[in-house]
């Protein structure tokens, strides 16, 4: 049997404008597992991401997602369908609390009839957030704002959970909380994770599989031990 993945890129090209970011990119996103997405600054990576979700559009190339064709669909349809993007520098709604934040990021049908469940998850896995509930979302430290942009994006009913550099600006304490966040959201609630990263050591200790990004092409791929034994990947990122 043949086996999908439950999202993949497909040798996109994507840019702003006339210029011209990404350069065949191809990546699949296998369900149920971490899928690290790893560069450099200005590598591509939310650009690839933005792609992903449609906010620009493929100029070449295929986004498969759950074996249907949504190249063209518009980005709330793709978010409908269950994909969904924790943005980079977390766009919380800083003057409303984190229970008006969690709530409004369950918009999508879906989302709204499983919010208790939803909050449930969130609850479970972030007990900080829940007692901090009619805080305002602006007063919270930095750790705990990235908790609360992931948890909104869990309140998505995401059927893939993306997330543009979550451990940006956190104290290497709280990098690894958020990392063991991630792999309870694998082990525990069996989702799927594409995370994108500048910190390759973090990313590839919990990640299933991963993609280096350089100047919008895949230059790297393969399971974390092969990675981290690469010579190109310890020179470029690891500095060894
Ligand atoms: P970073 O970690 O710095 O966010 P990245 O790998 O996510 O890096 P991108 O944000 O995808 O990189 O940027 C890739 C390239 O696209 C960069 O050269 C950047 O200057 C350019 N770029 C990003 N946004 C725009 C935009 N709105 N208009 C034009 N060029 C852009």
């Amino acid at each position: 049997m043949v086996s999908h993945p439950l999202l993949e890129v497909r040798d996109v090209a994507s840019g702003y404008g006339e210029t011209q970011i990404l350069f065949g990119v191809s990546l699949r996103v296998e369900k149920g597992g971490i899928t690290a997405l790893l560069g450099s600054n200005g590598a591509g990576k939310t650009t690839t991401l933005w792609t992903i979700m449609g906010v620009l559009s493929a100029w070449k190339g295929r986004i498969i997602f759950s074996q249907a064709n949504v190249t063209r669909l518009p980005t709330h349809r793709r978010v409908e369908m269950g994909l969904v993007l924790v943005p980079e520098g977390r766009r919380l709604w800083p003057n409303l609390t984190v229970h008006e934040n969690l709530v409004l990021g369950a918009t999508p049908p879906r989302a709204r009839a499983r919010m208790e469940e939803n909050l449930e998850i969130v609850f479970n896995l972030f007990p900080r957030l829940k007692e901090r509930l009619n805080q305002k979302a602006g007063t919270l430290s930095g750790g705990e704002q990235q908790m609360l942009a992931i948890a909104r994006g869990l309140m998505t009913g995401p059927e893939v959970l993306m997330l543009d550099e979550p451990s940006l600006g956190l104290a290497p304490k709280l990098v690894q909380e958020i990392a063991s966040i991630l792999k309870r959201l694998r082990d525990e609630e069996g989702k799927t994770v594409l995370l994108v990263e500048q910190n390759v050591h973090i990313s590839l200790s919990i990640a299933d599989y991963g993609y280096i990004l350089e100047n919008g092409r895949i230059v790297l791929e393969g399971e974390p031990e092969e990675l981290q034994k690469d010579p190109r990947l310890k020179q470029a990122y690891l500095g060894v």
